[in-house]
């Protein structure tokens, strides 16, 4: 007899406020101020969002200088540098900071601790844009510790006047490790006033946590730059899955991964449009796995208002509409 086939479907799973908040934002510019709307950077590390703008005209580049004199650009959910503000207003851009407020909020604690003088180790990815960006708060003062391994690198001036700060997006279980081995290197090191590895990073691990032990094999859909997506299919492997493969789309599955699979779980990244794990399950389906089991851990409600730059044009668009109509109706 063949075992029957099995879904463990992670939640939550995918978007997030931050990137829920960011996607709105470019929508809503296109729709205010028409295209072409640029954008510095992917404004979430995910591909089919990205060609999704780009198709209703969004312009994507890497830095300010490709983006006309007056032009509008948005800037993405990961955060920039002080100095991409400046070289905005120099160029006379007009900005919309679509940063994610829990990234802001590490951008507020670095400014913080440098101005009281303290050494901070950013624990993150070297390279990643949201590091960059926080670093960019205060270059002087900030060195990046990438994991554990990075331990044994760090100087600082005072070992009593120090502290750990983190990007929003990594592994929780990794970075206990990396500040615990800190800790024997410094054990005055202040931890940071709140958690900086934010709601959706932990919260999606903790549901992939709970779903591996019983999967064969665990499908994660998000992009390979996605760092949380990354972090899911790492977990998922951690808590004993056989495998876990990173998809953007369900048309990447090989038959293969399934061949001796009974239990398959699927989970997505905090970019992720939830239409796209849909299409991974009818992919499922067509090949025996019909039964779908939601494995949910927490609720989350948290949203996030638009940016206020957006906010008050938009208000005042409404404003004038409202006033033409009033015109025409006098
Ligand atoms: S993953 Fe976390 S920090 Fe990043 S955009 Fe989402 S809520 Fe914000």
């Amino acid at each position: 007899m063949t075992a029957s086939k099995r879904v463990l479907l992670a939640k939550p799973r995918g978007y997030c406020a931050g990137v829920d908040r960011a996607v709105q934002t470019v929508e809503e510019a296109l729709k205010l101020y028409g295209a072409p709307i640029y954008v510095r950077k992917e404004i979430v590390h995910n591909k089919h969002v990205v060609s999704t703008l780009q198709a209703k005209g969004a312009i994507f580049v890497e830095e300010n200088d490709e983006v006309p004199e007056g032009a509008i650009v948005v800037f993405s959910a990961h955060g920039v540098a002080p100095e991409v503000h400046d070289q905005a207003k120099g160029r006379n851009l007009r900005a919309i900071d679509a940063t994610c407020p829990l990234v802001t909020k590490v951008h507020q604690e670095a400014r913080r601790f440098a101005a009281d003088d303290y050494d901070i180790l950013l624990i993150g990815h070297e390279g990643h844009e949201e590091v960059i960006g926080t670093t960019g708060e205060a270059p002087a003062h900030i060195q990046l510790v990438d994991g554990p391994d990075g331990v044994d690198k760090v100087t600082v001036r005072d070992p009593s006047k120090v502290v750990w700060l983190s990007q929003t997006t990594l592994s929780v279980d990794e970075t206990l490790e990396t500040v615990s081995r800190l800790k024997q290197r410094l054990p005055l090191l202040m931890s940071p006033p709140s958690d900086d590895i934010c709601y959706a990073t932990s919260n999606r691990q903790d549901a992939v946590k709970a779903m591996a032990p019983n999967c064969d094999i665990v499908l994660v859909v998000g992009s390979q730059n996605s760092s949380n997506s990354q972090r899911l299919r790492e977990v998922a492997v951690d808590a004993g899955a056989r495998a876990g493969y990173l998809i953007d789309y369900a048309t990447e599955i090989q038959d293969e991964w399934l061949a001796d699979a009974t239990t398959v779980g699927v989970t997505s990244g905090a970019s992720v449009p939830d239409e796209l794990v849909m299409e991974v399950l009818d992919y499922l389906a067509a090949r025996d796995f019909t039964d779908v089991a939601e494995i949910t851990t927490a609720q989350e409600k948290l949203v996030f208002s638009l940016p206020q730059e957006l906010k008050r044009d938009m208000k005042a668009q409404s404003a004038a509409r409202a006033a033409e109509v009033a015109k025409t109706l006098s």
